[in-house]
């Protein structure tokens, strides 16, 4: 596992909401669902496993929300990486329809959550896609269009000559503004589903790694530490650690790293991001940033192929900060911390089952929203109910080629291009 340390000074674990740091598994315990992460797949897995009825043990290895879940930039973009058009194209207009209505619904199982739960996680509306360069905004203004004319989800396109009703810089060609969209503390709206599942029955085990599940047909069996415990269906939902507890899935995704900062709390932050939306440029490697509540801008930027961190993450993100805002050059910043995105090679979720375990990882940046519904479709699952289940386990994905050794450098090189077609 990686070290804890970088995650120890972010924004987030500086305003995290009370938790009790909870027991490790150290009794031999039966379930019927054991669900392996305590992310936002995991926890809301193992939320509605327990709303179901199920009795269900959640094992996380180190915190909940240590992973991508509580340290991502909190910006909560509706649907996947892929324009409705390229799913539409891709593969037909029944199954678009049945993507659409999961990952787009995704938006209100996140909002209901928040609300039914009381999560305080100062969620925000609006999110603003920017455009890069003006070839960008051709093709956004077409998706959008696409998306509302196909699939009736509205998205106000901004020209732009308007632009700055949202952000003072960047000098961005328009963009496409969902007021459906948002952004939120991450690590509060994972505590928060934390709280819900534990009052829902489950029992949540921290500092429990699990080893490989050993599927026995009947059950599955997984140790922990000295301890295993017996399940009748195992949810993996490790995303970036997935290969450690499932071999056979590693190559399905590849971790690249990204880090964000958050500034001091800025006088002027009204005047840089007026509406107060979270926004994201159009470009590959992207920036991404929004306002916290106490109105720091929190910022994400540049991406590392390698897993050591840069030296300095602060002066890392800096550097892109001042592309956007020339004014912030030499802002303050007070926390500095990264993370994994795992990312597979189309970009879509990677779903699936094998005997009586399924999995979801790999959401490619585009988390946030998408690994409730994941987590709640693994649940329906286990029940035994597969149809919203297979509408993603059925998109077809293919490995990163090269093999344990070799696929993260060839998956380099590939990231690298795209990323240099942008600066041309
Ligand atoms: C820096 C960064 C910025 C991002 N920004 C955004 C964004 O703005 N918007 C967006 O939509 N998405 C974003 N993402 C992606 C998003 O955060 C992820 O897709 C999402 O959080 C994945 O959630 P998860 O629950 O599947 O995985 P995780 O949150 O990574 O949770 C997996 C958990 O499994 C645990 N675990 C691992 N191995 C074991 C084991 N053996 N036993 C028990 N537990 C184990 C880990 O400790 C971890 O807590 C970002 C990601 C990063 C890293």
């Amino acid at each position: 596992m990686r070290s804890s340390r970088d995650l120890a000074n972010s924004y987030y674990a500086a305003t995290a909401q009370t938790w009790e740091t909870q027991a490790s598994l150290a009794s031999a315990e039966n379930c019927d669902v054991a669900i392996i992460g305590g992310g936002f797949t995991g926890l809301s897995a193992a939320l509605a496993c327990a709303q179901k009825g199920l009795s269900v043990i959640l094992l996380e290895a180190k915190s909940i929300g240590f992973g991508a879940s509580g340290r991502n930039g909190g910006q909560l973009i509706p649907g996947l990486r892929w324009s409705m058009r390229d799913i539409d194209a891709e593969f037909g207009r029944e199954r678009a329809q049945a993507i659409f209505d999961l990952a787009y619904g995704a938006v209100d199982r996140v909002k209901n959550h928040i609300a039914e739960h009381h999560i305080p996680c100062d969620a925000k509306a609006g999110h603003l896609e920017a455009a890069y360069k003006p070839a960008h905004f051709d093709t956004m203004q077409r998706d959008a269009a696409y998306l509302a004319q196909h699939f009736g989800w509205e998205a106000e396109i901004v020209h732009p000559q308007d632009i700055g009703q949202h952000i003072n810089g960047g000098g961005y060609h328009g963009g496409i503004y969902d007021a459906k969209g948002g952004h939120f503390h991450p690590l509060n709206y994972a505590l928060g589903l934390a709280k819900a599942a534990q009052k829902a029955g489950v029992r949540v085990y921290e500092n429990s790694a699990a080893q490989t599940p050993v599927d026995r047909g009947t059950h599955v069996e997984i140790r922990a530490g000295a301890e295993a415990l017996t399940a009748k269906h195992v949810i993996i939902a490790a995303d970036t650690w997935t290969g450690n507890i499932a071999p056979e899935l590693s190559s399905y995704t590849v971790p690249i790293m990204n880090y964000n900062i958050a500034t001091a709390p800025l006088p002027d932050a009204d005047q840089l991001l007026p509406s107060d939306a979270a926004i994201a440029d159009s470009r590959f490697v992207l920036n991404y940033f929004r306002l916290s509540a106490d109105k720091r801008l929190i910022f994400g930027g540049g991406e590392k192929y390698v897993q050591t961190p840069p030296t300095d993450i602060s002066a890392f993100v800096r550097k892109h900060i001042a592309e956007v805002f020339p004014t912030l050059a030499d802002v303050p910043i007070d926390y500095a911390w990264g993370g994994a995105v795992g990312v597979t090679m189309n970009r879509l979720p990677h779903m699936g089952r094998a005997g009586n375990m399924f999995y979801a990882h790999g959401f490619s940046g585009h988390g946030a929203l998408v690994t409730t519904l994941a987590g709640e479709l693994m649940a329906e699952a286990a029940m035994g109910t597969m149809s919203r289940f297979d509408v993603f386990a059925n998109v077809p994905h293919s490995r990163f080629p090269g093999g344990k050794w070799l696929s993260r450098p060839l998956a380099t090189l590939g990231l690298l291009y795209y990323a240099m077609r942008d600066r041309l």
